[in-house]
């Protein structure tokens, strides 16, 4: 973050970023629901160039047994990069950052899903990244919230995610990798927008306390943008004739 030299021109004099967007637009996004056989609900997400599958298993038996709660379900979830996802062939092997993502993602969605009526089971959320472009954990969490309610199971609240970061002195909207290697700070926000609740807040970078707010409310407004593409996606699968 920061440190590296590089000729990209972040923001031009019109307030135009390195890929042609305003500093309050997001990267395009397209959510498809219900689009693996063999999981019990799924969602495919194209944000940006970041291309991501999440696939639902559950409520299940927990293997291994000593993990199940008596009281409740349990949700587990697996954030991983395909070796193709990124430029140099990534390990297969689970890194560090991997299981960091996994567990932020897991923590990001447990205040949404409502378990307690499925005690001993396991609920697990397989995301596949099968092309990095940065942001890649907020557009993992909107497939994975797609897929739990694709999967039927019960929810508080969506889970949307987005961030918001600063580049050349300025908050911008939906960090891109380019943004991400060379500016300043990067916010990934995930929240739910009927509750009005924050469920993931990580910075990667120096904010002062007035810019902090900002990179916030704008995390939180392209949040509110995502909302409406994955109920879309939602209503698309389930009223796919037109039916309301
Ligand atoms: P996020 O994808 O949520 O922004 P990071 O900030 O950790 O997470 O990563 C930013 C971007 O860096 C990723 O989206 C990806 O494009 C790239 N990246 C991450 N890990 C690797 C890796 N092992 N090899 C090459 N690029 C990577």
């Amino acid at each position: 973050m920061g440190g590296r030299d590089t000729d990209i021109v972040l923001l031009d004099e019109n307030g135009i970023r390195c890929d042609g967007r305003k500093v309050n637009e997001t990267r395009k996004v397209t959510i498809k629901a219900g689009v693996l056989k063999n999981a019990n609900g799924s969602a495919y997400i194209e944000f940006g160039d970041n291309k991501i599958l999440a696939g639902v298993f559950g409520p299940r038996d927990v293997h291994p047994k000593h993990m199940a709660n008596t009281d409740t379900g349990i949700l587990r979830c697996r954030y991983h990069m395909s070796p193709f996802s990124v430029t140099e062939r990534k390990n297969p092997a689970p890194s560090r950052r991997e299981i960091e993502i996994s567990k932020v993602i897991k923590e990001a969605l447990e205040p949404a899903v409502i378990l307690d009526q499925f005690p001993r089971t396991a609920v697990d959320v397989f995301i596949e990244i099968l092309q990095a472009d940065g942001g890649s954990r907020c557009a993992a969490l909107d497939a994975a919230s797609v897929a739990l309610a694709d999967a039927g199971i019960p929810m508080r609240d969506m889970v949307c995610a987005c961030a918001a970061g600063k580049v050349a002195d300025t908050v911008v909207l939906d960090v891109n990798n380019e943004e991400d290697q060379a500016g300043q700070a990067d916010m990934p926000v995930g929240y739910m927008p009927n509750l009005d609740k924050v469920t993931l807040i990580q910075l990667d970078g120096v904010l002062t306390p007035e810019e902090y707010k900002k990179c916030v409310e704008t995390a939180i407004d392209g949040c509110k943008q995502v909302y409406e593409i994955q109920k879309k996606a939602l209503t698309d699968k389930f009223f796919a004739n037109g039916e309301q």
